[in-house]
């Protein structure tokens, strides 16, 4: 199939290409407006392309997120882009991505651009192709906006080093949480050298660290940090395997994110005919709509992203959120009260006298309230109203705490608790399931 050359037709099928990628999000960046770019960097950090991604903090951006190209060699089974697949190609050249990124900065379209691309030669090629996008918008367009680039499987350190020195924020995704699933449907891609861009991430990282403290005009390196995109449930592993993964991603690598995709059934339009490589799924229409996850997996996802909150914020370790005898996230339980349930003889916790360890293990009770409750206890007693005003819930909280010794609510028998602190039962109509 010819290359297309018209740039609207490109935006519509590169854009379309990226957005099966999860791992955007321009947490952790303080923009680079005046800095990187020097003078006359323009614009703050929807049309095609334009996706938008929560930061750390809580914060809405827009990004216009697009492939270089989807023209691949690689035939990742569950990607629509796969070298078998018969869909329409296209490629940017560096120059109409640079156009096309600073047209949309300047009208407060985005505030960032997110780029990757399909392996279409060498990867030290392609990534060369992602590198001068950001270098050129940096240095001869004066853009400040946030930029966040895929490490492209293969690329060298070099590659690396020069694109953490022009891009926010670096990513190296790893698809398939095993070696055995990623031989299966990705048989081009091998865990050891993802991982191995990770760790090369992690050592110029350091050294760019080193070199600042020494020099504080040496540059940054990629300071939004890396992160990397697991897909759930186009293969057989259970979340057990996934949040141990993430915890070791984020113990060895320093990862800021990982991000969790819920699987997309192809055969949707414009994605060609399904890799039989791939599970059948199949359901009532409602909840098998073809251009999004089944609803299962999506609840799977939210369940994952609450595991991995209590990794990341928590302090959890991943034996504690689930074991060999309960290998899957709870569907109808976010997984710290999934854990509550489990351990009653925790509770209740006084919130007077409890530390910060033991409030944040109590459901209703964030980091920030915890926090809060530490710093009033200084001054006065806690009351029931004097927590819901630091922002507990306690409509959960009420079964794990007592203030001052009174309870709201004594625990009691552990089935009516689970009833009632379960989430409805919207989206967990489970679809069959074949491998
Ligand atoms: S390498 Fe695999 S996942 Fe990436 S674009 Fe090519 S086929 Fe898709």
């Amino acid at each position: 199939m010819a290359d297309l050359s018209d740039v609207g037709e490109k935006i519509a099928v590169l854009a379309g290409a990226a957005k099966y990628d999860a791992s955007c999000a321009s947490s952790g960046s303080t923009g680079r407006a005046g800095g990187a770019s020097g003078a006359g960097a323009f614009g703050v950090s929807a049309p095609a392309g334009v996706c938008h991604s929560w930061t750390g903090d809580g914060r809405c951006v827009s990004l216009l997120k697009v492939l270089f190209s989807n023209v691949c060699r690689f035939d990742c089974a569950y990607c629509v882009n796969r070298a078998s697949a018969d869909v329409r190609r296209a490629s940017f050249t560096v120059r109409e991505l640079v156009d096309l990124t600073c047209a949309f900065y300047r009208r407060n379209y985005i505030e960032g651009l997110f780029l990757s691309s399909g392996i279409f030669s060498d990867s030290d090629i392609v990534m060369e192709k992602l590198i001068e996008v950001a270098r050129t918008l940096r240095t001869e367009a004066g853009y400040g906006g946030y930029i966040h680039l895929k490490i492209i499987p293969g690329a060298g350190e070099k590659m690396i080093r020069e694109a953490g020195i022009w891009a926010d924020r670096l990513s190296a995704n790893i698809e398939l949480p095993t070696d055995r699933s990623l031989r299966y449907l990705a048989p081009q891609k091998s865990g050891g050298v993802i991982f191995g861009a990770m760790g090369e991430f992690s050592a110029l990282q350091g050294q760019f660290e080193e070199d600042r403290k020494r020099i504080r005009s040496a540059p940054a390196f990629a300071p939004a940090g890396q992160s990397t995109q697991l897909i759930v449930g186009a293969s057989a592993e259970d979340d057990r395997q996934i949040i141990n993964l993430s915890d070791a991603l984020y113990r060895k690598f320093s990862l800021r994110r990982v991000y969790y995709s819920a699987f997309i059934p192809p055969g949707g339009p414009g994605q060609g005919v399904p890799d039989p490589r791939l599970p059948v799924m199949t359901g009532p229409p409602e909840i098998m709509d073809r251009a999004a996850p089944p609803r299962h997996l999506l609840t799977r996802e939210h369940r994952l992203y609450q595991a991995d909150w209590l990794l990341r914020f928590y302090h959890f370790a991943a034996a504690e959120i689930l074991d060999e005898s309960s290998p899957f996230l709870d569907s109808r339980l976010d997984p710290k009260t999934a854990w509550a349930l489990r351990h009653l003889e925790f509770f209740p916790v006084e919130v007077n006298r409890a530390d910060y360890e033991a409030l944040l293990r109590v459901p209703g009770i964030g980091a920030k309230t915890a926090r809060r409750v530490l710093e009033t206890r200084r001054s006065r007693s806690l009351t029931f109203d004097g927590l819901r005003r630091m922002g507990a819930v306690l409509k959960r909280a009420r079964y794990f705490i007592t203030c001052a010794g009174t309870f709201i609510d004594r625990p009691e028998d552990p089935r009516r608790l689970r009833r009632v602190l379960s989430d409805d039962e919207d989206g967990l109509q489970l679809p069959l399931f074949e491998f």
